[in-house]
């Protein structure tokens, strides 16, 4: 939900004309605070300044877009609210969609050995075999796109997505020797 308010935010904002500096500063002084939010960054003073910047920015809008530009923000706030303490609080995303606080990971007892179907859609070579031919994931490389989520086929559904990054398990994971490739 807090993505989803930072994705709105920022669309107003772009499509803000300017002409009541409510709506053009106070939409941007949001969308600031909500990519701040989303990255981990935020505080929880600046959840009261985007409630308090969302009333003015209601009340001193000249048209409807800036009267509603605050509206996913103070919706989300009011239904959503823990989901921005746990972005602030415990630098986590419940609904596991702000990149900066999720990571991906393979689960080495689901992959299945040989099948490569994540391999090919990794738009950055992350993906590499380990020492017992099942895959993982390079977290240095790995930008999370969620690309592998959807190749991995369904019956083996071995891509994991977890929220903070340190929540990734310790597998023990050895990656595959270029001597052990050559003899495979
Ligand atoms: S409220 Fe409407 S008129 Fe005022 S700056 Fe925003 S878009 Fe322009
Ligand atoms: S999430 Fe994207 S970048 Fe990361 S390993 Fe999967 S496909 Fe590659
Ligand atoms: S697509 Fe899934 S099962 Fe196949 S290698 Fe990748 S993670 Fe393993």
């Amino acid at each position: 939900m807090v993505e989803v308010a930072r994705y709105f935010t920022d669309f107003t904002q772009g499509e803000s004309c300017g002409k009541c500096t409510f709506c053009r500063v106070g939409t941007r002084h949001m969308r600031d605070i909500l990519k701040s939010i989303t990255v981990g960054e935020g505080s929880m003073e600046e959840l009261a300044d985007l409630e308090e910047i969302g009333e003015a920015v209601i009340k001193g809008s000249l048209c409807s877009l800036g009267k509603t530009a605050p509206n996913p923000v103070l919706t989300t706030l009011r239904f959503f609210r823990d989901e921005y303490v746990a972005h602030i609080e415990e630098k986590r995303c419940p609904a596991k969609m702000c990149r900066s606080l999720i990571a991906f990971y393979i689960d080495l007892e689901a992959c299945a050995r040989g099948c490569d179907a994540c391999v090919a859609c990794c738009p950055v070579d992350a993906i590499f075999t380990t020492s017992n031919r099942k895959k993982a994931i390079d977290q240095e490389k790995c930008v999370k796109c969620g690309e592998c989520v959807y190749a991995c086929p369904p019956e083996y559904d071995a891509v994991r997505r977890v929220s903070p990054p340190e929540m990734i398990p310790d597998q023990g994971i050895e990656p595959l020797t270029e001597k052990e490739e050559s003899e495979a």
